[in-house]
């Protein structure tokens, strides 16, 4: 048995969205710009697609705009919304300390360029406080970005709170909810959000494609120069496959949102109370507030890598973080905004489960991390030191 735990770096597509995006490969192959009938055919099928996505996020299908994925949706979001703010004289821009790298990246190049970045302490539990973002709110603010949900350690962010203060403070609000859509419910409306980014991959559809939702209204500045697709504001023949399978995953997600957050919930939960047995062990990121799938561990005295690779041979794949810090030795950003100390951020282990993972494996999963920490911690000197009270236990 293998155990596939890493469902927040990326998923196995559905049997039905694979199924959807079939007839988009030699039977409804033709570019929705062409005028003639297998361009046209081609046309409508976007046109439903889009209709599908934006009835599972409560949005208008004019507000849906095709991206490749979820790091170009945040970029073009926040890039649009700051180089607007700025026309107005507004460079002031409010996000938090642990973002995905695509939303910190972007903001770190839009510092360079003279605007002011405010990140928000997320707190020891990885929660925003509603009222901080109220505060942090002045009269330069051009956008609030903030997270749906985390994608390390799995935190709900108060994100229908914080849209209503924007809401009333007049400005707009962003948030990268590439986590939260098809796993716990989202409605752009209720949680009055002006921009959203999406990505297929994280629920079962394909890579390379997803969604910046825009409302109605809130202006978006084009990034990707050429023809007129998507209303003129991304150009390029659209990823139609691509879409069909994205609009098919999040359609048959959404619709049993609830029976598979309970499935993943007990899984969850089970490794929780499993996991938290193993000694000076910590579950990052408050208990409740959390994704239906995500299990975050640090456990002391030992080396992420080293517990990653162990695992793999063990039958279980799983990370450290985030998928695009592993390979470099730095402690995930993440963590250390949770106000972990390095050598404890470095032990982590991230469990990321799918409506198809089963208890069986959980018994697998259970089975393998205490004793690939137990072997791991005999080897190690700090281990050592600490056992030997040189040094004290910090967890
Ligand atoms: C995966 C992820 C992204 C990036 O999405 P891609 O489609 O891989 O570009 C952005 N934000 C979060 C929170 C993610 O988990």
């Amino acid at each position: 048995m293998y155990v596939y735990a890493d469902n927040a770096a990326t998923t196995a597509m559905s049997k039905t969205a694979i199924r959807a995006m079939e007839p988009y490969f030699d039977t409804i192959y033709g570019n929705p710009s062409s005028l003639h009938s297998v361009g046209q055919r081609a046309a409508e099928a976007l046109m439903e697609q889009r209709a599908k996505v934006a009835a599972c996020l409560g949005a208008k299908p004019e507000e849906i705009y095709f991206t490749s994925g979820g790091s170009e949706a945040d970029n073009q979001a926040i890039r649009s919304a700051a180089l607007l703010g700025a026309k107005k004289g507004k460079r002031h821009i409010i996000s938090s300390a642990f973002e995905h790298h695509a939303v910190l990246h972007t903001l770190k190049k839009l510092e360079r360029e003279g605007f002011e970045v405010t990140l928000l302490d997320v707190g020891p539990l990885g929660l925003i406080r509603p009222e901080d973002v109220a505060a942090a709110i002045r009269e330069d603010t051009a956008l609030v970005t903030i997270m749906y949900a985390n994608n390390e350690v799995g935190t709900i962010q108060p994100i229908a709170e914080i849209g209503a203060i924007c809401r009333e403070k007049k400005v707009p609000f962003h948030t990268d909810a590439v986590q939260a859509v098809g796993h716990i419910p989202v409605d752009v409306d209720k949680d009055h959000i002006d921009m959203l980014s999406l990505s297929a991959h994280k629920f079962h559809g394909p890579k390379g494609v997803g969604v910046l939702y825009c409302r109605k209204g809130q202006p978006l500045l084009t990034f990707i120069e050429g023809g007129a697709q998507e209303r003129g504001r991304r150009a390029g023949t659209e990823n139609l496959a691509g879409i069909a399978g994205l609009a098919a995953a999040l359609e048959e997600a959404v619709s049993h949102l609830d029976e598979n957050a309970a499935h993943m919930t007990a899984l969850r939960d089970k490794l929780i109370d499993g996991l938290s047995q193993i000694p000076h062990s910590r579950l990052n990121g408050d208990r409740a507030r959390r994704l239906p799938g995500n299990v975050s561990f640090c456990f002391e005295g030992i080396e992420g890598e080293s517990l990653l690779l162990l695992l793999d041979a063990k039958g279980v794949a799983a990370s450290s973080g985030s998928a695009c810090t592993s390979g470099s030795l730095d402690p995930s950003h993440v963590l250390l905004a949770l106000g972990l100390p390095h050598e404890i951020a470095h032990g982590s282990l991230r469990l990321s489960l799918s409506e198809y993972n089963t208890e069986e494996e959980m018994d697998l999963i259970l089975k393998a991390v205490p004793e690939v920490v137990a072997y791991l911690r005999d080897m190690s000197p700090v281990w050592e030191d600490l056992e030997k009270g040189v040094k004290h236990h910090a967890i």
